[in-house]
């Protein structure tokens, strides 16, 4: 990845308001998203996007949610199709969401996001963004309903996933807050949970590669913020972390889900830039 900076502002002068017109974590019918790829290219065009990256859910023999490898080439053969027929009109690109616990190849797609949806607790897998009463479940079976010590050890793993991987994109790393919004699973303050999220946010901003605000879990109903929180977020912006928005949307109402939100979080939280990314190249831009 190669990294440049952009002399436009993303501002509308005459509203003020920030915008993208780019992302590149979106699913399709191709995993559990509700669009077709082309639908979710036509939503792209009609918000006058220039990128649209396509980051479906790589094969994981464990996760029901992801690509068969069949589905992987098929994938392939249609996003590929979808660039030649659109070329000079939207910059498509042919991405992968790939689970850090899973053995991947990456060598077919132009980029990938690297994400933890699954912790291994002593060789037995659970899922952190599943369901609430799954995540419950996880912390009672496993941990002896210790939900600080489940999030230690998701943070762990995320910390894995990026020490270890070559992807250009850092998806949601605070994945396991999805269904606590409230606080009632546990207190995102606590100095349990706040030291391992920390920590996180530090290696994700060292790593150099773009770190998500991410709004996905807004456009399905379970949030109204994006994540990470502005506490990990300030720590990113301490350690000289860079920052890309995306929606992660599963549908092509939400392609540019709450952008302004996730920029006016960016900017409460210190950062004066923000990057898109178009593949090969990651351009900065001032918030
Ligand atoms: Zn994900
Ligand atoms: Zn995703």
């Amino acid at each position: 990845m190669t990294f440049r900076t952009a002399s436009a502002y993303n501002v509308d002068m005459m509203t003020r308001r920030y915008y993208t017109r780019s992302n590149v974590h979106s699913h399709t019918t191709f995993a559990d998203g509700r669009d077709t790829a082309e639908e979710m290219v036509r939503a792209a065009l009609a918000l006058g996007f220039h990128t649209l990256g396509f980051s479906e859910h790589g094969h994981a023999d464990y996760d029901d949610n992801s690509m068969t490898l069949a589905e992987e080439g098929e994938y392939r053969s249609e996003i590929r199709r979808l660039k030649e027929k659109y070329e000079g009109r939207l910059n498509i690109l042919l991405g992968y969401e790939h689970d850090w616990l899973s053995p991947a190849n990456v060598s077919e797609y132009e980029y990938y996001i690297e994400s933890v949806h699954y912790v291994d607790r002593d060789g037995a897998l659970f899922c952190v963004d599943n369901t609430r009463e799954k995540l419950v479940n996880a912390a009672r079976t496993l941990y002896g309903g210790d939900m600080y010590a489940l999030c230690r050890d998701y943070f762990r793993t995320v910390c894995e996933s990026i020490q270890g991987t070559g992807a250009a994109i850092i998806g949601h790393i605070e994945l396991v807050m999805k269904f606590n919004e409230a606080r009632d699973l546990f207190d995102d303050a606590d100095p349990r949970y706040l030291g391992p999220a920390l920590a996180c946010a530090e290696v994700a901003a060292r790593s150099g590669r773009l770190v998500e605000i991410n709004s996905g879990a807004i456009s399905r109903g379970y949030r109204t913020q994006p994540y990470p929180s502005a506490a990990m977020l300030r720590r990113v912006a301490e350690c000289g972390g860079r920052i890309i928005f995306t929606s992660d949307c599963h549908n092509s109402d939400y392609l540019d889900c709450n952008f302004d939100q996730s920029a006016e979080l960016a900017r409460a939280c210190g950062f004066r830039t923000a990057w898109e990314y178009r593949g090969p190249e990651a351009v900065e831009y001032r918030l």
